[in-house]
């Protein structure tokens, strides 16, 4: 017989796609905090997220009547048409984060509209709607989540240590930071301030904030420009290269990816300039006409799929190229003479 499966059901299994761990939680929160237009955005994690995890922002709020709706799958103030899957702007889009990390945890949702005379706290366990009140709170939305998979045996017991789960989440928002240079982040590991950006723009002091004074003194800026794509970078002289491509830091129109194409230009980039199995650090916030990428992928929205593959690979890596070049043609600093 056939049946449509009940609202719990259905969402824990979309939450299977999106919530695989407690990174994912921080991710959509964070990306949430970010297309909210917070300037001020602090994440909290205890137990490598496992236990608690907790995303303040100062960013527009949501209104006391649409909280709960804000929960539903597929509800999202972000797109409305199919037409505007074509040009994604905001980070999210498929509204299913909140719904999918409410089915699989405890969730606390603290949020006040600047227009609200005071501000509204929602607890929901498990997916059911467990107690509304209202509060005072700060304009921006706090979304405190607790208990990660109480609910699904399975999914608790697949969960790796604390200190791999929070290493992940780290590196993670350690990219943010470096992507997000106007927004002030705050990242707190089991009470410690891990780091603290400033907000006043400037990428690279936050890559040494971020990372280390050495990390940033093995690097080059590049930028560049062409119709309907642009591309700011860090890069580092190939003698600073790494074993690894784990310091290759992908964003595209704002968003934290994977992605092949980028790779190959990484590695054209430097056609000839690193050994066999060496791999450059390189920080890429590449920007594309929306119309031009594709996002809509996989749930958790982690790959892209540009139009014209080529073109992308060719400028990044001619940008790369340009930029390796103008750095040679500073001379070396010598004592002599
Ligand atoms: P999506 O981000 O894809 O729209 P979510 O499930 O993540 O879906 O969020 C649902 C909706 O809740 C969003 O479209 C937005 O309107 C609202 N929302 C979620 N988080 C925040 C936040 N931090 N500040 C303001 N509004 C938020
Ligand atoms: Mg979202």
């Amino acid at each position: 017989m056939i049946k449509i499966l009940s609202k719990n059901v259905a969402d824990k299994i979309a939450a299977g796609e999106v919530v695989d761990r407690p990174l994912s939680i921080v991710k959509e929160l964070v990306e949430n905090a970010i297309d909210a237009g917070a300037a001020n955005i602090t994440v909290e994690i205890r137990n490598g997220g496992k236990t608690y995890i907790r995303v303040t922002d100062n960013g527009c709020g949501i209104p006391e009547e649409e909280t709960e709706l804000a929960f539903l799958r597929h509800a999202t103030s972000k797109i409305a048409t199919d037409e505007d899957l074509n040009k994604i702007c905001t980070l999210g889009f498929r509204g299913e984060a909140l719904s999918s990390i409410a089915a699989v945890s405890r969730v606390e949702l603290i949020t006040k509209t600047a227009e609200a005379k005071t501000g509204v706290s929602l607890k929901i366990h498990g997916g059911e709607f467990f107690e509304k009140s209202a509060t005072g709170c700060p304009d921006g939305t706090t979304i405190i989540v607790s208990d990660l998979f109480y609910n699904t045996p399975a999914r608790l017991k697949f969960m790796k240590t604390d200190s791999t789960e929070s290493t992940l989440i780290i590196e993670f928002i350690s990219k943010i930071a470096l992507a997000y240079e106007q927004i002030k982040i705050r990242l707190i590991n089991n009470g410690t301030i891990l780091f603290s950006t400033n907000g006043k723009g400037d990428k690279y002091s936050n890559i040494i904030t971020v990372y280390s004074k050495t990390v940033g003194e093995g690097l080059i800026h590049i930028t560049g420009e062409r119709e309907n794509m642009s591309l700011e970078g860090y890069i580092s002289r190939p003698d600073f290269s790494k074993t690894n491509r784990k310091q290759q830091i992908f964003f595209v129109n704002g968003r934290s990816v994977s992605n092949r194409i980028m790779d190959m230009a990484v590695q054209e980039g430097y056609t000839e300039r690193l050994f066999e199995g060496r791999y450059p650090v390189a920080y890429l916030f590449f920007k594309i006409k929306p119309e031009l990428v594709d996002v809509n992928i996989h749930p958790n929205k982690k790959e892209v799929r540009f139009h014209q593959d080529m073109e992308v690979k060719n400028f990044i890596a001619q940008t790369i190229k340009t930029g390796l070049l103008s750095q040679q043609a500073i001379p070396p600093v010598t004592s002599s003479h």
